[in-house]
């Protein structure tokens, strides 16, 4: 919902409660990453909101700290980054112990060799494929090759693509080995964003 607009929110949650299989949302902090979007205000509406799968990816340091109040909202799914968790192992455990999946977020210079012995307690890696901290970027072509190198590593794992992700570039993601989308600007940056949004779940699973 990076790209949504905050004005209407209500109204852009809903179209993703129609089509999207799960709403993803971004939380920096300034530090980790170069912005700053929202905290827990916006995510405790959102919550409320959305009739589907909540994946809170955190892009800011000591996500550990923010673990709990996660779990009250109510998330699928609590993402953060290998490059904030120096123990990386706890921050996964105590993750499945408030009951939520856990993700391993990966920033475009961070090689996927990292996470050799973590990744059987991982249940999603996110790959992000542009730098982390604004909406709009262009994918980089290298994360093909990160995600097919995942892939190999882990078969039944959840690989995630964020970032760039548009019409003409998300098949080759699939072709990859990528199965979870996140898409932002390509829907909510259009005219006509619902059309945009049957467009992108025809093309992924056809
Ligand atoms: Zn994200």
């Amino acid at each position: 919902i990076l790209a949504a607009d905050f004005l209407n929110l209500g109204r852009d949650i809903e179209l993703l409660n129609n089509h999207a299989d799960i709403i993803h949302l971004d939380v920096m902090d300034g530090t980790l990453v170069p912005n700053i979007s929202f905290g827990f205000p916006v995510l405790e509406a959102v919550a409320k909101a959305c009739t589907k799968k909540l994946d809170v990816h955190y892009m800011i340091n000591n996500p550990g700290n923010y673990i709990e109040q996660t779990a009250k909202l109510g998330a699928m799914m609590m993402n953060v980054h290998y490059e904030a968790c120096p123990h990386l192992h706890r921050t996964i455990q105590e993750i499945h112990n408030a009951g939520m999946k856990a993700g391993v977020t990966l920033n475009p210079a961070t090689p996927v060799s990292v996470l050799e012995d973590i990744i059987k307690d991982v249940d999603m890696v996110l790959l992000m494929s542009v730098n982390p901290g604004f909406g709009g970027q262009s994918l980089i072509p290298y994360c093909l090759d990160k995600i097919r190198e995942l892939r190999e590593m882990k078969p039944e794992l959840d690989i995630q693509i964020d970032g760039g992700v548009k019409l003409d570039n998300i098949l080759a993601c699939k072709e990859a080995g990528a199965n979870v989308f996140v898409v932002g600007s390509a829907i909510f940056g259009k005219p006509n964003p619902e059309e945009v949004c049957r467009e992108f779940v025809k093309l992924v699973n056809g």
